[in-house]
Parts: structure tokens; sequence; C-alpha cells
């Protein structure tokens, strides 16, 4: 019985290290050197304790396996931890008695160190499969080295060939296991990190598509007016369109700033800004992509509504809130805009629609990036738009039915002008 209890506590002494590796290192512990130190500190309490606690049986055949957290420690750690676990399990043997054990110990260390480092290059760029096989075979050939040197240290004799037999047959059996369990855990392992790094791609290309979207706004809207200044009877001013274009093209450029800028932390580069009259410009950019829609725009917008902002981000949200509301009305219809300030400190932007409404469950998805009902729709602006207000400090309500339209109320809080 005590020895299926020493040998179980001698597993537990290798699994706890690899454990503890996969748990709490790998990923925590950013630097390789301090991995390193501390996998060399774990390896090194474990050849202790299996030096300490050995399987006993038979008169005074003791068995241990400090070779495999040497193994271990060496293969996947390399030369210095390797040297420093080697040097340990000499010092420890030392410390506990000088006896022909110690000699043994030295010898078996001597012949076989410089052989597992020379297969440690090797095992570092292989397989799983080759690695269990250099594991298994350093394994082998230090039973054997054990095996000679014992016998010819201390005389052959059957008892003694049966003990270093079994050694031979745990260190090896045992060797395979934990190799196996390793290379699995490792596999596991990387497959995740590879998982994470192809979900950062993703939200790379999503970041473009985003991109591309909000590029696209003002470069259609100065499309329109440059298509209206060929036109010979203006039914406004030259100048006015071309102070809209250029300020379209002022926030394109702008958007690719703030995209350039999208990884880095983001300053808050808010300013005081008139809702009101940013709410106007939009209105005035919508125009023409409502009036080829057939759609009205009617506005309450009342003066001095001042919130902490950024302009070009709050005109980006309105917009895209704007456009789909325009684009819920395939028929034609009016949207009711109005800016408010209330009661409670608040600003109330509300954009309503008489269009084609949502129902609970697509209200529910609004905002996640792709979802989309539309045929060339991107699934992207209720997103950005949504972000955008958040960043503002501001809520966005949505009050939607089927069949009968949409309200969107943004509140974002009201900052007083002192003049
Ligand atoms: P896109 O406009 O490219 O489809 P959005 O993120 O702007 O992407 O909108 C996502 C979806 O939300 C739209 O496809 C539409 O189905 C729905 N939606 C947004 N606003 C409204 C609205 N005012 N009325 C009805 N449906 C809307
Ligand atoms: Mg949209």
């Amino acid at each position: 019985m005590s020895i299926i209890k020493d040998f179980l506590l001698q597993l537990t002494l290798m699994v706890i290290p690899i454990f503890v590796y996969f748990t709490f290192i790998t990923e925590k512990v950013k630097s390789d050197n301090n991995k390193k130190v501390l996998m060399t500190f774990l390896w090194g309490i474990s050849i202790i304790l299996c030096i300490s606690f050995p399987l006993s049986f038979g008169q005074d055949a003791r068995l241990d396996l400090r070779f495999i957290p040497l193994l271990f420690g060496t293969l996947y750690l390399g030369f210095g931890p390797g040297v420093f676990l080697s040097v340990l399990v000499i010092l420890y043997r030392l410390y506990s008695g000088i006896n022909m054990g110690v000699y043994t110990t030295v010898l078996v260390l001597l012949l076989s160190l410089p052989v597992i480092l020379f297969f440690q290059k090797t095992f570092v760029s292989s397989n799983k499969d080759k690695r269990i096989k250099i594991a298994v075979g350093l394994a082998l050939y230090y039973c054997l080295v054990g095996l000679t040197s014992f016998g010819i240290l201390n005389g052959f004799s059957l008892d003694i060939v049966k003990v270093q037999l079994i050694h031979l047959i745990f260190v090896v059996a045992v060797t395979w296991f934990f190799t196996m369990l390793m290379e699995t855990i490792r596999e596991i392992h990387q497959l995740r990190t590879e998982l994470l790094n192809s979900e950062k791609l993703k939200v790379v290309s999503e970041l473009s598509s985003v991109f591309a979207h909000e590029i696209r706004n003002p470069m259609q809207v100065t499309r329109g007016f440059l298509q209206l200044l060929d036109d010979p009877e203006l039914p406004k001013s030259k100048k006015e369109y071309i102070k809209i274009s250029i300020e379209e093209l002022d926030r394109a450029n702008e958007i690719i700033d703030d995209f350039l800028t999208f990884g880095k932390p983001t300053v808050n580069n808010n300013i005081k800004v008139n809702a009101g009259y940013q709410m106007e410009r939009v209105i005035n950019i919508i125009q023409g992509y409502s009036q080829n829609h057939h759609v009205k725009i009617q506005t309450k917008i009342e003066d001095d509504c001042w919130i902490d902002a950024n302009p070009q981000k709050l005109n980006q949200s309105l917009i895209n809130i704007m456009k789909n509301a325009v684009e819920s009305m395939p028929n034609g219809g009016t949207v009711w805009v109005t800016c408010t300030a209330t009661t409670d400190g608040n600003i109330e932007i509300m954009i309503k629609d008489q269009g084609i409404g949502m129902t609970k469950k697509q209200q529910d998805r609004l905002g996640s990036p792709f979802y989309s009902l539309k045929e060339n729709g991107t699934g992207l602006g209720m997103m950005v738009s949504f972000q955008i207000i958040r960043s503002f400090k501001g809520t966005i309500k949505v009050n939607s039915e089927k069949g009968r339209g949409t309200e969107f109320i943004i509140l974002l809080p009201q900052i007083f002008q002192t003049k």
C-alpha cells in the first residue's frame, strides 16, 4: 500500500509544476526570463521533494523520479537551468550525507547531462511526436547509465539489477506519460493563442470596414454638391455648395486622423459644442439625400444647447441615425428632429421617423457589429454612433414599433454657457 502512496506522491510532484506553469505562469508572466527563473525554481523544489520522499520497497531499495524534473527543466528551459538543477541534485545529495549513493549520482549526472544538453536544441525545434521520442530515449539512456554505474560502483547482484530495472520501467513510463501531458496541454494553449490572434485580425478588418463606411458619407455628400454645381440653374449660391463640400472633405480628413489614432488611447479632445447648431449642419448635409428619398425633415431646434463633445464625432453619429431614419421610409415621409434642453440638466436630441420600425428582437440587436437588414448595409453605423454618444457620457433610448416608426432619444449632459 505504502509503495503506491509513495509512487502517487512522486507523480504529484511532477504534476504540480506542470499545472502551475500552464495555469499561472504561461500567460500571466510576460518576460521569458522570468518564466525561466520561476520554472527552474519549481522544478528545483520538485527535485528536492522527490529525493526527500522516495519510493521505498524491499529492504533498502529506494527509488525516486528526480530525473524527470531535471530532464524537463533541461529540455524545456535550456543550458543554464539544466546545469543549475544538476548542481542542485548533487548538493542536496551531499547534504544528506556522503555515501556510495553520492558518487553514483555524480557519475550518472556527468554522463547524462551532456547528452541531454546535446539533444536540447533538437528537442526545442521538434514537433510533439519527436519530442516524446527524444524524452523517452533520454530517460532510457539515463537509466541504463545509472544501472551500469551502480553496478560498477557497488558490484552487480540479481537484486540490484532487479531494482534498477524496476526503476528503469518507472522512469521511462512516467517520462513518456508526462511528456505527452505537457505537449498536449501546450498544443491546446497554442491553439488558444492562435485563436486570440485571429480574433485580433477580425477586429482589424472590422475597423477597416468602419473606416470605409465613415469615409463614404462625406464623399457621397461632396459628390452630390459637385454634381449640383454643374447644374446651370443652381437653386442656391455656388459659394454655399463649395463651402459645405470643403467642410465635408475636412471631415473625411479628420475621420482618417481619428482612425489612425484609433489604436492609441484617446485623448479627450471634447470642446463646448452647440448641439443645435451641429444639428442644423447635419440636416444641411443630409438634405440632398433625404430629398432623393422623398423624405421631408421637420425641425424644432432650440438655441443654447451646449454640450461637451467632439463636433466631428457628434455629427458622424447624428448623420448615421438620420440616414437610417431616411432609409427606413422607402416610400417617403417625414423625419422630425428636435433639440431641446430638459429641466433636469440634459440636452435632448430626438430623431423620429415614420418608417418600417423594428421588432423588440431587432431593437436588441441594434448596435452590434454587422447587424444589418439592408441589402447594401454595413451594420456598423449604429455601433459607431452608440460608441460616440457613450463617449460623451450620453445615453440613447430607442422606441420603435414595427410598421409605425422609430424614435431615437439622445440625452447628453448640458453645460451652461457663462458669458
Ligand atoms: P446599416 O444602416 O448599414 O444597415 P446600421 O448599424 O446603421 O447599419 O443599422 C443597423 C440596422 O438597424 C439596419 O439595417 C436596420 O435594420 C435597423 N435600423 C436602424 N435604424 C432604423 C430605423 N430608424 N428604423 C428601422 N430600422 C432601423
Ligand atoms: Mg446605417
